[in-house]
């Protein structure tokens, strides 16, 4: 198929042109249109953030040169997963490859938030003190690495065609990108926005510092998932302007904003609060 050709043969600079126009236009408009006011500078933000974005590419193609493509062309080979067992059109099993991926993805979220171990790791991301197009890449090498090796499991139940890999990461890479921005979308634009991508106000939500906020909205690309299973929630309680980003016990420039402390967080201190087996329950929860 030629479309499916297309992004084959220009896989490289698909994914660059992507990365650096979704990065490019979604850097401009912060600066034109923001949301709220940045509490870290902006040189130390894009340092620190796209310096762990690049050091996590590093590491990835170190570990897996091959990456999910190649698992995929892998799966196809030994005949295994979903798609190379039963004939479907390419168009269908691109799109189904795709939305199952991304359930995937959600399902690994919810996973890095209940475990306490996992949301050491995960910590990294939210510790951010502010929310921007910079946070959208910003996870510890490590849940990278654990990101990558569910992908590759699901890649090899699922069988995808190898344009679906492609795709999926592509799409997922942007739509990170445009719902970390802090920028500001006209409400109604937003309203209809997020019935079929996150969008960055429906995203801000999970970044706050109040526990049952960022226990909600885990989508990163579809938004259904949320809204399907339950952990939906629309806005946040204290507003997007006036809310309070990140986590309560990481306030510190040392940890939040620099790259070695960023490293560090998964080793340190003890797992505070709402991890699977320590929630609070208060009196009047009760149905
Ligand atoms: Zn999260
Ligand atoms: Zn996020």
């Amino acid at each position: 198929m030629a479309f499916s050709d297309f992004v084959l043969n220009n896989e490289l600079p698909i994914r660059l042109g992507f990365f650096f126009g979704v990065f490019g236009v979604m850097a401009l408009w912060e600066v034109v249109a923001p949301r709220r006011a940045l509490q870290t500078s902006k040189g130390v933000r894009w340092l620190n953030n796209l310096g762990l974005v690049f050091l996590n590419s590093l590491v990835l193609r170190l570990l897996f040169p091959a990456a999910a493509v190649g698992m995929a062309l892998f799966a196809s080979g030994q005949g295994w997963g979903l798609f190379n067992y039963i004939e479907a059109p390419l168009w269908v099993a691109v799109l189904a490859s795709v939305v199952v991926l991304d359930f995937f993805i959600w399902l690994q979220h919810v996973m890095v938030h209940a475990v306490p171990a996992l949301w050491r790791l995960h910590r990294v991301h939210h510790a951010d003190l502010d929310f921007d197009v910079t946070t959208g890449a910003r996870f510890h090498t490590l849940e990278i690495v654990l990101s990558m090796l569910i992908k590759f499991a699901v890649i090899l139940l699922l069988g995808p065609p190898l344009v679906a890999v492609v795709l999926f990461e592509v799409v997922l890479n942007a739509t990170a990108m445009f719902n970390h921005s802090n920028v500001r979308l006209p409400q109604t634009l937003d309203r209809y926005l997020r019935l079929i991508v996150v969008t960055p106000d429906m995203h801000r939500v999970h970044h706050s510092v109040e526990d049952d906020e960022t226990n909600s909205n885990f989508g990163f690309n579809l938004p259904w998932w949320d809204r399907l299973f339950g952990t939906y929630r629309a806005q946040p309680r204290g507003g997007h302007e006036a809310m309070t980003i990140g986590i309560r016990t990481f306030r510190a420039d040392k940890w939040c904003s620099w790259l070695p402390g960023m490293l560090a967080i998964p080793f340190v201190g003890k797992v505070q609060g709402y991890a699977i087996n320590r929630r609070e329950w208060q009196q009047g929860d009760e149905q």
